[in-house]
């Protein structure tokens, strides 16, 4: 379920693509129609907005399309139909360094490269500008912050991906994230690997770490986005409501059914 991928992937860019100089992180998702090969109509027609700074969590059964949604805005898939800007631009007229750069993605399944994980989280760094700091800074840089962990992260990172848990992969990739620093997060059951000790540690930094950046989150345990700006609703027909949490669990919509039956377990 964990993969290494074996070699640093090409971002290709296309030759007339945009960078922008600094990301806002406002986002639309324009009738945006998606279906895998073999799985038609995962997606169909789906709307919204997400303003730049803004938390959104979406909350839905499994299967629903969540993560999906998610893995459009830094095209790791594109939509068959519609549009998604970013900061009012069409992300397809955005470079892929551009827009990957600017995003920073932790997802359920964890890919790393081969190397150690200090490597992997070099790599995120380098992505994200920073290819003229010294190595040795760099490095530095990745060390301290590692020690400044609080679950011994550090007893690991010269390891290679392939001998490690999927929990410490997971850290791995939301150390990198932190480290790489992006406006824009993508947290798509990013602490599911995680014992619960750990993820509660890491799920207070991660919390804080998005205040202010654009945020798209997917938690199994809806105690963890609570506090969200906005609660999205996937279900397998689409968007089915949102809201703040406050409004959707007094109403008698899927949100306050599945926040209810979470909280008697
Ligand atoms: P969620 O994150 O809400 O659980 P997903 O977005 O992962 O849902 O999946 C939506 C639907 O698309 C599911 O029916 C799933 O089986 C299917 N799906 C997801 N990824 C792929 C893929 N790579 N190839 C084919 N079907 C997929
Ligand atoms: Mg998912």
């Amino acid at each position: 379920y964990l993969e290494i991928i074996d070699e640093v992937p090409d971002i290709r860019e296309a030759p007339d693509a945009i960078n922008l100089p600094s990301v806002r992180g406002d986002i639309h998702y324009k009738n945006i129609t998606f279906g895998y090969e073999g799985h038609a109509n995962v997606l169909s027609n789906v709307s919204f907005s997400i303003r730049a700074g803004e938390t959104v969590a979406f909350v839905g059964p499994s299967g629903a399309g969540k993560s999906t949604i998610c893995s459009l805005l830094p095209r790791f898939y594109d939509p068959g139909q519609g549009v998604i800007t970013l900061d009012g631009i069409d992300i397809k007229d955005l470079s892929l360094n551009c827009l990957r750069t600017n995003i920073g993605v932790v997802q359920q399944d964890v890919f790393l490269f081969s190397g150690t994980l200090r490597d992997n989280i070099a790599y995120g760094m380098l992505n994200a500008g920073e290819a003229e700091i010294w190595e040795a800074a760099r490095r530095a840089r990745i060390d301290d912050f590692i020690r400044s962990q609080p679950d011994g992260l550090d007893t690991v990172i010269g390891e290679r991906g392939v001998k490690l848990s999927g929990g410490q992969k997971q850290r791995v990739a939301i150390a990198r994230m932190f480290l790489k620093n992006p406006p824009i997060l993508i947290l798509d059951e990013a602490t599911s690997a995680l014992d619960t000790e750990t993820e509660l540690l890491i799920q207070q930094s991660l919390d804080e770490l998005s205040k202010g950046r654009t945020t798209l989150i997917i938690a199994h345990r809806l105690a963890t986005i609570k506090n969200a700006d906005r609660i999205i609703v996937v279900t397998d027909k689409g968007i089915s409501e949102q809201g703040h949490h406050n409004e959707l669990v007094t109403g008698n919509g899927l949100y306050s059914r599945l926040y209810t039956a979470q909280f008697r377990s």
